[in-house]
């Protein structure tokens, strides 16, 4: 009889242990979810106040898209529309972006979108260096936990600090360069810029067939 309890403690014991460490790796695994992190993430910075940007927005304009995305678009800073709603690429030239994007069968569920500044520069000029050097650690952060294969570089901000050069887009443009053992970098034009250099709208959709050619063979 004795014996018959002791076992049936030790089943109980097992048992408890295995539900234990279940829920450890349900919790681990959730902590890993790049969803959940990047959440977390935006929860942890929505605030900022490093750089005096945040003086004038109206809303943090974090990212959006598939946080398993393997492509990420990179653009400058936050226009007034997306300022305003608080999202990426939401004005003319994310109207542009997308159309682009379509053209060449990049559906949205590929893609995350993000800037390398987080707030508006008021009257969309050009971020100040500390502007840069504050935010660019949460882009960082961003390109950690998605992890794409590819990054998509949109005009000269983003592609100059990845690729850590101060060389020009139109000589880095329509290139492939690998940032890291996992992730390569393709630059193009800021479709705002196309707004203004319509010849340059041919040469951006080349480009765009170019991150399709590589998105096709991931
Ligand atoms: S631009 Fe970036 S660093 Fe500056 S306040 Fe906004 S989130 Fe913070």
């Amino acid at each position: 009889m004795q014996d018959l309890i002791s076992e049936y403690l030790e089943v109980v014991r097992l048992f408890r242990r295995y539900l234990e460490e279940k829920r450890g790796m349900e919790k681990r695994e959730k902590k890993q979810d790049p969803q959940v992190l990047l959440e977390n993430f935006y929860q942890s910075m929505k605030n900022c106040k490093l750089c005096n940007l945040y003086k004038t927005r109206t809303n943090i304009v974090f990212g959006e898209g598939n946080p398993r995305a393997p492509l990420m678009l990179v653009g400058e800073a936050p226009g007034r529309d997306e300022d305003l709603r608080g999202k990426p690429f939401v004005g003319a030239a994310g109207q542009l972006l997308r159309e682009s994007l379509k053209k060449e069968g990049i559906s949205n569920d590929k893609i995350y979108i993000a800037n390398v500044i987080k707030c508006r520069p008021p009257g969309n000029r050009d971020p100040k260096p500390e502007e840069i050097s504050a935010c660019l650690p949460y882009l960082r952060e961003q390109i950690k936990i998605i992890n794409p294969k590819i990054i998509c570089t949109l005009g000269k901000f983003s592609t100059q600090v990845l690729l850590n050069t101060i060389q020009g887009i139109t000589r880095l443009r329509g290139k492939v360069y690998q940032l890291n053992d996992t992730t390569i970098i393709i630059p193009t034009f800021h479709p705002a810029a196309l707004i203004y250099r319509a010849p340059w709208k041919a040469t951006f959709q080349e480009d765009l067939k170019l991150v399709k050619r590589n998105l096709d063979n991931l």
